[in-house]
């Protein structure tokens, strides 16, 4: 893997943000800053269709800087546009704030209208309108062996969603469909397993594929982070990375970090470093003796290593390591290990 970005590798090693980024002649990559300090920017992608308009992948995260920030970038690329007026359309890779956070304003500023995966849709309904049950939250923690004067700490963040947004999705995509880009042939690839309704997008003009939170050049993605879902994220996930591969020679163009090639190699590198993971469980499973019920969630997130220690995990970070082993104990008993 190699960034195709000199001015974003610069400024990543520089500490900065990356400048408006060129990627194609009609093409530009915005690095739009978000809080929480693990990840300093998300990308937003601003593609200028035949018609002079500008359809916006992932607006990011929603700030009155950023706002300007995306203004003053439209300004540039689409001169005599007045604020958001050039904007013709905006396309969510997937539900997470800082992605599609300044989505509404967007919309609301430009007319545009907004399009995302149906089950990210449904989700976004769905996080709306739960009433939080502690006597649930309790219950489930304490199915997954979590000691009882444990569970209180844990209790309030079980099951919490991503950060409320109110969006309306104006269109749903799926599988197969084209963005409604004047002049461009940008293709929608579902690819479940970060979220449950995480899409990629294919420029098969350009080589392009928009990789949202699905591969991702300096982290590894987060899986199972947009609710629960019917199916496991973890398998969901190997079967994305499956569907990728033969686009593997195409320039990324991810939701964080640098423009890169070398994706089929990262996508591959990103599929092991959760297979290593279900092996790590896999075999804290073999060695646990087999009992009729076998050792809880807790018994097994407790003897895997952990960059933390087991020990310094509390709050947020404790649950988030309970429900990934939950997840790759389900992915292992039910699906095996490749
Ligand atoms: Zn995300």
């Amino acid at each position: 893997m190699r960034s195709t970005s000199r001015q974003q590798v610069d400024a990543l090693e520089r500490g900065d943000l990356p400048p408006l980024d060129r990627v194609r002649d009609d093409v530009w990559a915005l690095a739009q800053p978000m809080p929480g300090g693990h990840l300093a920017y998300s990308f937003t992608y601003l593609l200028r269709d035949a018609d002079g308009g500008v359809h916006v992948i992932d607006p990011g995260w929603d700030s009155d800087s950023n706002w300007d920030r995306l203004t003053a970038a439209l300004a540039e690329i689409a001169p005599g546009a007045v604020g958001a007026g050039a904007v013709t359309g905006i396309t969510g890779t997937h539900l997470h704030p800082d992605h599609v956070g300044m989505a509404a304003r967007l919309r609301g500023a430009s007319g545009a209208p907004l399009a995302m995966h149906a089950v990210e849709r449904r989700a976004l309904e769905r996080h709306r309108v739960r009433q939080f049950d502690v006597d649930e939250a309790l219950g489930r923690l304490a199915d997954w062996g979590v000691p009882a004067g444990r569970r209180r700490e844990l209790a309030q963040d079980v099951d919490r969603s991503p950060e409320e947004l109110v969006l309306v999705v104006d269109r749903e995509l799926d599988d197969g469909d084209l963005l409604a880009v004047a002049g461009f042939r940008v293709s929608v690839m579902s690819t479940p397993g970060h979220t449950a309704g995480h899409l990629c997008l294919r420029d098969d003009d350009r080589d392009i594929l928009y990789t949202g939170d699905h591969v991702l050049p300096t982290v590894f993605p987060g899986l199972g982070l947009g609710g629960a879902t019917p199916s496991n994220p973890l398998a969901d996930y190997l079967a994305s990375v499956e569907r990728i591969l033969p686009y593997g020679g195409y320039e990324a163009a991810p939701g964080h970090g640098y423009l890169f090639a070398g994706l089929g190699e990262r996508a591959a590198a990103c599929a092991d470093h959760q297979l290593e993971r279900a092996r790590e469980v896999a075999s804290v499973l073999a060695g646990s003796g087999g009992g009729p019920s076998g050792p809880t969630v807790w018994e097994i997130a407790s003897r895997l290593t952990w960059t933390a220690g087991w020990d310094g995990l509390h709050g947020f970070q404790l649950l988030s390591a309970l429900s990934q082993t939950r997840m790759h104990q389900d992915f292992v008993s039910t699906h095996g290990l490749p």
